[in-house]
């Protein structure tokens, strides 16, 4: 090949762009990623000869660097995270030093956790094939027989298990389980960068707990995560773990070279959405259409998208547009559905391997547990949430050797927008990092009374659960009578254990049960406070990428009722929301406005929902009359003095106020924008967070705009954006302007969940408080700075 002749994956874009008009261009940046190259090292020499026999007899010869630092990292005892790519080998990191242990060590013992009973399955088999005499692997979860499960405690030396079997099933029985705590020598937390937000606060406590009957029993595990490429490696560990913990973060697993094109689909003329608003090509239609021409190149591609209804749309549309214009290729597509059998995934895998399937559309889910790797095409429809995501669903495009196509089809949404315009954002921007709180009260209660009734809590065990956050929450357990208060620690007063009724994915507080009506069947549980907005009559509840239709709520029996149906629409609940500030923890004033972080009660009524459709068009509003929900949880706030608002404050510069009429619109715009990209700083959705907004509030007696996380007690997402605050605001803004559309649409500051209708919205306005706010941050930042120089040569001047 010459420097001059075109790569294939600019081939395949070019195909994908075929036919498209000149003025309606989609593609708006394109990138070109260099291959990354292997550097393989020899086997360190402490791995005995069993185990190094069985790993190079699954075709391993020589291990990369990464994974032979990672492993030697954990022999040596040191906690360790190994952040790196998809399909770099991660497995083999810690395979290597349990291994190890379990073959010199007879006694040894150790332990697995995934997120998904899908992936230890996988991780199970993989060690279960090796076939090391002695290591004796198991899994240890709901599936697993009862009259297995005596023998997985008494014998199993490498247990498999979850999460949420840990919590429930393993430590509360934790004398049962003696020889295998005495002897716990490592634990795995695979794919540990999905341990965020409420979630991964339980997590963190549920490890700690860990980590304190292991000591109980005289042992020290050494930790091994493995994690998605993510920022700040060590800290997320070390926050997750509540110990030390050593990154390594340099992949030298080979990678092809890949052509990333960012495309925002066209607005389109004919249909309207929500206040006449103008909508664009649907990201998944643009998908179907760019998958059909890439599956014409014979080129072997994956569209993730958004939902499983989404998936199959999209397979089927690029089928239709096959049967057309090449009728031998519309089976070679199809649409990954449930995919939580192993059979199933294997099924995939293989089909896609040996071409009898060239395009596949699938939803997120197949993130977890699938190997697949080295694809022509990858074509990500929708942000899918992280950086993390977006880089673990690109990295399935390329191999060594060979270049490949990525293709990030922007949704309306503003973040998606912000990315198609910022392809900085999207490309060079380090992933963030995973959000967790485990000082959360909400969510450190319920973990130190399972903590108490495992075994009684000393005053020496409260600073690895959070040290005085812990103590106040401990008081209040006592004044509860939950716990009882000796010399010697908290003891568990009664003879029911709090386990069971403590749901580690959810948010701490009471929970409304998801049940299928016909067969009473448990599908699932929502937090008690989102219930209305979630498993209203009329709403759309997807449970494994499965759809139900909600009947009835009964807020009192705490369950909604639901029946098996798959609507073409889907739904969105309107609130009418209230905010009461309680506690202000953090404030930063600059000239007439203030930035604020602290405690607020949210008060909200679901009024109705929305009926959409795929496309984006409206089909109607329903009106609902459910009771009031009150949410205390965690907000950051700006207000703005009225002169500085109004324009009457002519600071330097030549900024302008809005007018006191369109300042409703203004503030509730910039609102919308600024939940819509605080994902961009937060490893949240924008459905972890709400907002509101008012050109008086009762407590600031100012213009006011709050954002706050949607579970109670917070999960870090508002702390995250009062300290990102500028960066945050100044993407707000940039995506407001980036979009073209007249006066505002999804892709900008209209937002999907808005309890008013999306009224007022002022997409200009939004743009002129943005400016007025971020002017009066950098002048007094300036000035700041200024004084702090002056500071610095009176001090020199004096001595
Ligand atoms: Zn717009
Ligand atoms: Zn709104």
């Amino acid at each position: 090949m010459t420097d001059t002749a075109e790569t294939r994956a600019r081939r395949l874009l070019r195909r994908a762009t075929a036919g498209v008009p000149e003025d309606d261009y989609p593609v708006t940046h394109i990138a070109d990623l260099p291959a990354r190259h292997a550097r393989a090292t020899d086997w360190p020499g402490w791995v005995p000869d069993a185990v190094l026999a069985a790993v190079t007899a699954t075709g391993v010869d020589r291990p990369w660097e990464h994974q032979v630092e990672a492993a030697s990292t954990a022999w040596s005892g040191h906690n360790v995270v190994v952040a790196t790519g998809t399909s770099s080998g991660k497995s083999l990191a810690y395979q290597l030093p349990v291994l190890s242990r379990l073959a010199t060590d007879g006694r040894a013992t150790a332990l697995y956790l995934s997120p998904t009973k899908a992936l230890a399955g996988d991780q199970l088999r993989s060690v279960s094939d090796m076939d090391i005499p002695g290591v004796r692997p198991a899994r240890y979860d709901g599936d697993t027989p009862q009259s297995e499960r005596g023998w997985v405690r008494d014998h199993a030396r490498w247990v498999f298990t979850n999460p949420d079997m840990l919590h429930r099933g393993i430590l509360p029985a934790h004398p049962r389980w003696a020889r295998f705590f005495r002897g716990l020598s490592y634990v795995v937390v695979d794919e540990c960068h999905g341990y965020r937000g409420v979630f991964g606060s339980h997590v963190a406590l549920l490890l700690r707990r860990l980590r304190r009957i292991a000591r109980r029993y005289g042992a020290d595990p050494v930790f091994v995560l493995a994690s998605a490429t993510t920022a700040e490696p060590a800290e997320f560990a070390g926050r997750l773990l509540g110990a030390d913990c050593v990154a390594v973060t340099d992949d030298a697993s080979p990678h092809g070279a890949r052509t990333v094109a960012l495309w925002e689909p066209p607005l389109l003329g004919e249909l309207a959405g929500e206040n006449d608003a103008p909508v664009r090509r649907s990201a998944g239609a643009e998908a179907a259409r760019i998958l059909a021409e890439l599956v014409i190149e014979g080129a072997r591609t994956l569209a993730f998208v958004r939902s499983r209804r989404g998936a199959e749309l999209t397979a089927l549309g690029a089928q239709r547009i096959l049967a057309e214009v090449a009728p031998g290729l519309a089976d070679k597509v199809a649409a990954y559905r449930a995919g939580y059998l192993p059979e199933e995934r294997r099924a995939l895998e293989s089909a896609l391997l040996d071409g009898e399937l060239l395009g596949v559309a699938t939803t997120n889910a197949l993130e977890l547990g699938v190997d697949i790797s080295g694809l022509d095409a990858v074509v990500i429809a929708g942000y899918p949430g992280t950086l993390a995501s977006f880089w673990q669903q690109s990295g399935r495009a390329g191999r060594a050797g060979d270049d490949a196509l990525v293709v990030f089809v922007a949704r309306d949404d503003p973040l998606d927008t912000y990315l198609a315009h910022h392809p900085k954002a999207l490309l060079e921007r380090p992933v963030e990092a995973a959000v967790l709180d485990p000082t959360n009260p909400y969510v450190l209660a319920p973990h130190l009374a399972c903590a108490a009734a495992e075994s009684a809590l000393t005053v020496k065990e409260l600073d690895d659960f959070g040290g005085d956050a812990a103590r106040s929450v401990l008081d209040g357990l006592v004044a509860d009578s939950l716990l009882r208060r000796r010399p010697s620690g908290w003891y568990w007063t009664s003879r029911d254990r709090p386990h069971s009724d403590v749901d580690i994915r959810g948010s701490g507080v009471e929970q409304v049960a998801v049940v299928e009506a016909d067969t009473s069947r448990l599908l699932g549980t929502v937090d008690g406070a989102a219930a209305c907005g979630t498993v209203h009559p009329g709403a759309v509840y997807l449970h494994r990428g499965e759809s139900y239709v909600v009947d009835e709520l009964d807020l009192e029996q705490g369950i909604a009722f639901v029946h098996a149906e798959d609507p073409e629409w889907s739904t969105s609940a309107r609130d009418v929301v209230d905010i009461e500030i309680l506690d202000t923890v953090e404030k930063r004033t600059y000239g007439g406005v203030t930035v604020n972080l602290g405690y607020v009660a949210v008060t909200s009524r679901v009024v109705g929902y929305l009926r959409r459709l795929p496309s984006g068009e409206v089909l109607d509003h329903v009106p609902l009359d459910l009771p009031e929900q009150v949410l205390h949880t965690r907000a950051v706030w700006y207000t703005i003095a009225e002169p500085l608002l109004c324009g009457a404050d002519e600071g330097p510069g030549t900024r302008t106020g809005v007018e006191p009429a369109r300042v409703p619109g203004a503030l509730h715009a910039a609102e919308h924008a600024a939940i819509g990209l605080l994902p961009l700083f937060a490893t949240c959705d924008r459905w972890d967070i709400g907002g509101v907004s008012t050109a008086v509030h009762a407590d600031t007696g100012e213009a006011t705009v709050f954002v706050h996380d949607g579970h109670p007690g917070g999960a870090g997402f508002a702390d995250r954006g009062y300290a990102a605050f500028v960066p945050w605001l100044t993407a707000t803004r940039d995506a407001v302007i980036s979009c073209e559309c007249p006066a505002g649409c999804p892709s900008c500051v209209q937002s999907p969940k808005c309890g008013n209708g999306n009224e007022p919205l002022d997409k200009a306005g939004a743009v002129a408080v943005l400016d007025l706010v971020l002017a009066a941050v950098g002048e007094a930042a300036a000035a700041h700075d200024h004084s702090d120089a002056h500071a610095a040569e009176d001090s020199t001047g004096t001595t």
